[in-house]
């Protein structure tokens, strides 16, 4: 399929490369700014203290006494600037907080599962039954189905509260379907086809039968797909889901169920939006694939494109199990792999901005400045209808708050909820990013640089009024 595509595709992708250089000149003219030459002003340098000139002196304090904090793991738990809060007034004053900085929250809902960690595996589903409003659920099968409530309250509540014109949250499939049963999905996925048409029947209701699954299985697959129809009708028209990408031996079966909602519900816009890891090797043809899939089946592509959390362990996984490592050799490698997948999504939506959408969840500032750059070039709307930025709370705000003043559309990854909930999310995520825990450095210098910089400001007014005073 991939290489199907790629010989159209690409010519293309030259074709509009050559058109976008002169429509770039006069737009960066129109705007009066250029942000992709290094010797002007605009040139997004993320250097200046200033960019946390909207947050008062005791919001810079507080990031500072955080940071501080943070480098004692026990107290990580503290980090408010992590986390939105437990109750609605909580998370309601932070994301109003947030808004007045410029930025979108992206509400994320911590519940996740890895192998073995589900309390009733499907393959024990026959043990525990309950009833609920006359309901009768497999006990596997009402902890899933607790988890839609909250992912429905989290559609609910991104939309309602009207925080951001177009509205995004994330959602794990693996709260709504065991990850035992996505890694059996995935493996027999190498083997059998599984047609889009019937998930999307399941996700209506159908009682359809799934090759090569067992009765459980088949059965969890089927309220599985029903619990994400659910959240499809909830959020089209009103918020974009961004579904995360997991580990390799789920991932499969996520994009699979992932493309059947795509189907279902992106035939106008992108509401469900897919993540491509960019560490793996094979990113670039996963997303060419996507893109074609896009094409034949006639929906819109939302695309959240990162570089990948899980690399020990997918890492050491290989090594065990004798495989091929899936992953990058090198940090060079993978940024390649990002900064390649980038243009091919920047180019498709300059042709078509209504079908194709990406989020740029990054932290890493080379890469933002190419996509600024290439936005500037192709002439891109920075106003989030097609192109926006990621990044996580609390992480390299110097980050998004210059994006955010000079027009670009950035959201927050938001996880909320009480601290038993977030903490287990927040250790694996800080697991994750310690690399991007590393770049906080940067950022508690240049807010150390504001402080020292409004302190001595204080100073001189303070020196100015005194001999006003003794007049
Ligand atoms: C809004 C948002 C949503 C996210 N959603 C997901 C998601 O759904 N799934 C997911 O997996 N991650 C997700 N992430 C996390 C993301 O994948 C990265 O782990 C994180 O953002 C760090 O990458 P970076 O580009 O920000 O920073 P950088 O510091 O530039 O890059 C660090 C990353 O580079 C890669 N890397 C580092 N060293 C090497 C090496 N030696 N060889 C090869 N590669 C290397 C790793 O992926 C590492 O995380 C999300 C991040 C954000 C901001």
């Amino acid at each position: 399929m991939c290489a199907l595509l790629r010989p159209p595709a690409l010519s293309r992708f030259v074709s509009v490369r050559f058109k976008s250089a002169a429509a770039s000149q006069s737009l960066a003219t129109k705007r009066g700014r250029d942000l992709r030459n290094p010797s002007s002003p605009d040139f997004l340098t993320f250097e200046d203290p200033q960019a946390f000139k909207a947050k008062s002196f005791w919001e810079l304090v507080r990031a500072l006494g955080v940071f501080r904090l943070c480098s004692f793991p026990a107290l990580v738990n503290h980090c408010g600037k992590f986390v939105a809060g437990e109750t609605e007034g909580e998370i309601a004053e932070s994301m109003q907080k947030m808004s007045s900085l410029g930025l979108h929250p992206m509400l994320a809902v911590p519940i996740e599962e890895d192998l073995g960690e589900s309390t009733g595996a499907v393959n024990n589903v026959s043990i525990d039954f309950a009833f609920d409003h006359g309901t009768l659920y497999i006990y596997s099968e009402r902890r899933y189905e607790d988890n839609l409530t909250a992912m429905l309250a989290c559609v609910h509540m991104s939309h309602s509260k009207g925080w951001s014109k177009n509205p995004m949250m994330q959602l794990k499939i693996t709260a709504l379907v065991s990850p035992e049963l996505c890694a059996k999905l995935t493996s027999l996925l190498k083997t059998e086809q599984y047609d889009l048409n019937l998930l999307v029947r399941a996700m209506d209701g159908e009682e359809v039968v799934f090759p090569a699954l067992n009765a459980s299985e088949n059965t969890h697959l089927l309220l599985g797909l029903q619990r994400l129809n659910k959240i499809g009708e909830a959020s089209v028209g009103k918020v974009r889901v961004l579904v995360d990408a997991e580990y390799t031996y789920m991932n499969p079966a996520l994009s699979l169920v992932t493309t059947a909602m795509m189907k279902k519900f992106n035939q106008r816009s992108a509401w469900i939006w897919n993540t491509y890891q960019c560490y793996l090797k094979e990113s670039r043809n996963l997303l060419l694939e996507a893109i074609q899939t896009s094409v034949d089946q006639s929906f819109c592509l939302g695309v959240k494109l990162v570089r990948g959390a899980y690399m020990d362990k997918e890492r050491k996984l290989a090594e065990k199990e004798g495989r091929t490592d899936p992953i990058h050799e090198s940090w060079e490698r993978t940024n390649d792999s990002y900064n390649g997948c980038l243009g091919i999504m920047l180019n498709l939506i300059s042709e078509k901005p209504d079908r194709y959408m990406i989020i740029v969840a990054t932290h890493n500032e080379e890469s933002v400045r190419r996509a600024v750059t290439r936005m500037e070039e192709l002439g891109l709307h920075g106003d989030g209808s097609s192109v926006c930025f990621g990044q996580l709370l609390g992480m390299c705000d110097h980050v998004s708050l210059t994006l955010a003043q000079h027009g670009f559309s950035v959201y927050k990854s938001v996880p909320y909820g009480s601290v038993d909930d977030t903490l287990p999310y927040l250790v694996r995520r800080a697991q994750e990013n310690r690399t991007v825990l590393q770049g906080i450095r940067k950022e508690r210098d240049l807010l150390r640089r504001e402080l020292r910089r409004r302190l001595k400001e204080k100073i001189a007014g303070a020196r100015q009024e005194k001999p006003q005073k003794s007049v």
